[in-house]
């Protein structure tokens, strides 16, 4: 999609547990282009909405609209196959395995038609143009010094960056990353922005949890803040920064 273009919206998304009620009846929308932070104290609903976003968790009610199809009605994995990659909030890689094939694992995937089917025959040259887009993903971030390295091996931030290679290689429109700054060095987290702001000038939708202000507000386009399910405020970033509601919610109380 062009950038500016609408790439999704939630309209009145709702996720109760039990009585619990996680999100809200949320409305946000995120362009091509865009890079969105959705933050909050913990407990505020955002992994839960992503994922209702990526199908992981069904919804109670609302809307889920990704370039005109209803994500609502469908499951994870033809979500997925629609564009939506995504990572969690805790590092699934599997460590003893190299970056190569652990993205190559990602690269499963794809948005093509027809890969899968090859893949599930075992196609000796499906497999290779898997590996080949794997290794294009790994360039693309930056870490392609490290293909052959076993991923556990790896620094914290570049396993974080490795994650994203892993998303990237099913070919998404928008990605969705759960804290992808926590538990990161100072260096680590300009590394990673570094990479979050190419993606976002090669026309990728991002949509963002993060804990680090300085990182959230350094990098979004749009940020929407969550309390208790509910969405408290919504803006550019230094409207976020001067709203009452966001002070009381982070410093007041
Ligand atoms: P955040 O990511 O903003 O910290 P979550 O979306 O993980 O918040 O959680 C929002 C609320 O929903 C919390 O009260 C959490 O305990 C609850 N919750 C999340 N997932 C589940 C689940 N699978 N079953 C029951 N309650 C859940
Ligand atoms: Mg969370």
């Amino acid at each position: 999609p062009e950038k500016g273009t609408q790439v999704l919206r939630v309209d009145d998304l709702r996720k109760e547990f039990g009585g619990l009620v996680a999100v809200n009846d949320i409305n946000f929308s995120l362009k091509a282009g865009e890079i969105m932070g959705l933050i909050g104290p913990n407990g505020a609903g955002k992994s839960t909405t992503f994922n209702l976003i990526s199908g992981v968790l069904p919804l109670t009610a609302g809307k889920v609209d990704f370039l005109g199809h209803r994500l609502d009605t469908l499951r994870a994995r033809d979500i997925a196959a629609l564009g939506v990659g995504r990572t969690f909030q805790h590092v699934q890689l599997l460590p003893s395995m190299t970056v190569l094939e652990n993205v190559a694992l990602g690269a499963h995937l794809r948005r093509k038609v027809g890969v899968l089917p090859a893949v599930l025959r075992s196609d000796r040259r499906q497999e290779a143009e898997l590996l080949h887009e794997a290794a294009r993903q790994i360039q693309r971030v930056g870490l392609g010094d490290y293909l052959y390295e076993q991923a556990g091996n790896l620094a914290l931030g570049q396993q974080r960056i490795v994650e994203i290679a892993r998303a990237l290689a099913a070919d998404p429109v928008l990605l969705l990353l759960d804290e992808p700054a926590a538990g990161l060095r100072y260096k680590e987290k300009q590394d990673l922005a570094r990479v979050l702001d190419q993606l976002r000038q090669e026309g990728m939708s991002i949509l963002l949890v993060e804990h680090d202000m300085d990182f959230v507000m350094n990098l979004t386009d749009h940020i929407v803040v969550m309390d208790f399910g509910t969405k408290l405020a919504e803006g550019t970033p230094s409207h976020i920064q001067s709203d009452p509601a966001v002070l009381e919610a982070y410093l007041g109380g």
